[in-house]
């Protein structure tokens, strides 16, 4: 299932009907390795309409079994980041750079990242969100276009074309980084708390963090990308 039924009433029928047709055509892709270790194909999921649209990395092990992006720790503290802004999963869409799990969890590999690339620039196509906030490294690098880190480039707003459509991109700590690191929760939530001034438009630039928060931050971070978790 693709589509949050709560989310459907008030959507154009071709919009849902585009993304399902989409959803069906992708999950039989055998572009990549990674087809042949699957359970099935992680399209995406909430509202085909979302004016917010969150990316993740890749299905992991809940997730490849379940047919639905994050549904374990990761994607519980999602939630929890939403209803700080209130909203809820319905109200937006959240899908990954890959669609199908690489084995045991290990980081999405160049030549999979760009197999899989064109099904999410063709979902951010026919989802036409206002925002797309990047959880993580591997989407904010492939989306930005720019090899940057998130640790150097959270919580900044970057106006920018995806899929011939302008979106404002939005990076932000992968949740699953910060399940563990409560100095990058607290700036994960604060980098969130901007996100309803984004939807509403008002694109003032980013305000710095606060020094302390940043540096323990970015040692935290530095570590994880060491172990390149994110
Ligand atoms: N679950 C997902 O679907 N994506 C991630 O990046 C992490 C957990």
């Amino acid at each position: 299932m693709v589509v949050d039924s709560q989310a459907v009433s008030a959507v154009p029928v071709e919009h849902v009907d585009d993304l399902q047709a989409y959803a069906e055509s992708v999950a039989g892709c055998t572009r990549c390795r990674l087809s042949q270790g699957r359970t099935q194909v992680v399209f995406g999921s909430g509202n085909p309409r979302a004016d917010l649209m969150f990316v993740g990395e890749a299905p992991g092990f809940h997730e490849d079994k379940q047919g639905l992006p994050f549904v374990g720790q990761a994607g519980k503290l999602l939630e929890k980041l939403l209803g700080q802004i209130g909203l809820q999963r319905s109200d937006v869409f959240v899908a990954n750079v890959l669609k199908c799990r690489p084995p045991g969890n290990r980081d999405p590999q160049p030549d999979e990242i760009e197999q899989c690339e064109s099904h999410l620039f063709r979902q951010i196509e026919l989802i036409e969100p206002m925002v797309v906030a990047t959880l993580g490294n591997f989407a904010t690098k492939l989306l930005s276009g720019r090899p940057l880190g998130i640790t150097r480039v959270h919580g900044q707003e970057q106006a920018t074309t995806i899929g011939g459509r302008n979106v404002l991109l939005y990076p932000l700590y992968h949740p699953a980084a910060a399940l563990y690191t409560p100095a990058m929760l607290k700036v994960l939530e604060s980098d969130f708390a901007r996100l309803p001034q984004l939807l509403g438009g008002a694109l003032e630039p980013a305000a710095p963090p606060e020094p302390e928060l940043k540096l323990v931050a970015a040692q935290e971070a530095a570590a994880t990308e060491q172990l390149g978790l994110f």
